[in-house]
């Protein structure tokens, strides 16, 4: 099909949630994108950070395949072998003891808003329930994981919302301690938020929240969906604080592009889920799982992690350079390979001029260009993406820059 063909297809039967630009992705090879017309791209936005390891990597396509032939699906009513695996890789490099699998980040961090009521309920005190978040954080579009996520576009019309949840400022450490109730169970926070703004935490504010923690018993729950999975040269983005969650969820890169998520717990957190408290059908399904134990056993990979940290300095460096030359450019945030250029233009003149000259990047909000390629890329990627940002930045008109 041609493009106009899926275009109009999608327009008379898909709901219109998305704000799509209007092109349509039928192919991809580790760092590239095809279109239906065959231009080719290369992606800086990897499926919003999914596609971690390029499209269609061999070992992930690989053990799909064989699993697909295998066993598809099988009910959590039995025990499943890619499940277990994936469980035990994901609990062998990181803080955490146990692993619940589920489809998708919102619905990780649903799993840990009731997790986190449960452990209160059992160990705090019955009137515990109260989860604090971050201002310009993003969890997910279900109802509690979108009253979690502490921006108002989101909410919309979609009230009443359930209550128990209360925002603060994001790296305002006075702000946090005074919101602290009675009635305080948990904080919740990506410790580099993505869809905000790329904004990272600050080193001094996480001992801050940790020590906050542990004084006043709360849980602390690291919604690591997109920054985790080594997006930040580490593994898992806390372990650049040396500070550890109570709860952790995952989803996005974690199955190389299938859909999966999961939410981790210690020991003591996961114990408060029973028989019978938390369930998903398709959750940690044989495919899933397989898929899962592909990715993740190459992302975890110390090599693989030391090389995405060198990559994503490179590209940092080469960002400043940006910033150095146009005055529009306010600052180079993030960490690894999830960076971003906070710029006082409108992004998407920035966005579609690039995609003209076949490189996809996006824009958070409308003034901060955000970057989170596959952590595959090469230098020369970083090179040759840096040098179309470059052009389309120089070739801006003067009233695009007065913005
Ligand atoms: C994308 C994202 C989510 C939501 O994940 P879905 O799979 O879209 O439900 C949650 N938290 C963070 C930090 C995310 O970036």
């Amino acid at each position: 099909m041609k493009t106009q063909e899926i275009i109009e297809l999608g327009q008379k039967y898909v709901m219109n949630t998305y704000g799509r630009l209007p092109m349509a992705l039928v192919k991809g090879e580790g760092a590239f994108v095809w279109d239906a017309e065959g231009n080719k791209y290369l992606d800086f936005v990897a499926g919003l950070a999914v596609n971690s390891l390029g499209h269609c990597h061999p070992k992930v396509v690989e053990a799909i395949r064989e699993q697909a032939e295998t066993l598809m699906h099988v009910s959590n009513l039995y025990w499943i072998e890619p499940q277990v695996k994936l469980a035990k890789l994901l609990v062998e490099n990181s803080a955490l003891d146990k692993v619940f699998f589920c489809n998708s980040g919102a619905e990780a961090n649903e799993g840990a808003i009731k997790l986190a009521r449960k452990y209160a309920k059992k160990y705090l005190g019955p009137d515990k329930y109260e989860i604090i978040t971050m201002e310009k954080s993003f969890h997910g579009r279900t109802l509690a994981a979108i009253t979690a996520t502490a921006q108002p576009k989101y909410q919309k019309d979609l009230d009443p919302l359930p209550p128990g949840f209360k925002y603060v400022p994001f790296n305002d450490f006075a702000a946090l301690e005074k919101a602290i109730s009675p009635n305080t169970c948990a904080i919740m926070m990506e410790p580099v938020q993505g869809e905000g703004g790329v904004n990272v935490a600050d080193y001094d504010y996480m001992q801050q929240v940790k020590q906050l923690c542990l004084e006043k018993n709360l849980l602390l729950i690291f919604d690591e969906v997109q920054c985790g999975l080594g997006r930040t040269g580490k593994l898992f983005a806390y372990e650049h604080y040396n500070v550890e969650p109570n709860i952790m969820t995952l989803a996005k890169a974690i199955a190389g592009g299938f859909p999966m998520g999961a939410l981790l717990a210690t020991d003591k957190v996961a114990e408060c889920f029973q028989p019978g408290d938390h369930a998903s059908t398709f959750g940690g399904n044989p495919l899933a799982a397989a898929a899962g134990c592909a990715a993740v056993s190459i992302l975890a990979d110390k090599d693989f992690l030391v090389e995405v940290a060198e990559k994503g300095a490179y590209f940092e460096q080469k960002l400043h350079r940006l910033k150095d030359k146009y005055s529009f450019i306010t600052d180079v945030r993030g960490k690894g390979l999830i960076l971003g250029l906070g710029i006082t233009v409108d992004g998407k003149s920035i966005v579609d001029g690039c995609l003209q000259k076949g490189l996809i990047i996006n824009c958070v909000g409308s003034n901060v260009l955000r970057f989170i390629p596959p952590l595959i890329i090469t230098k020369q990627n970083i090179d040759d993406a840096v040098n179309i940002i470059d052009e389309v930045m120089s070739g801006l008109s003067f009233n695009e820059v007065e913005l």
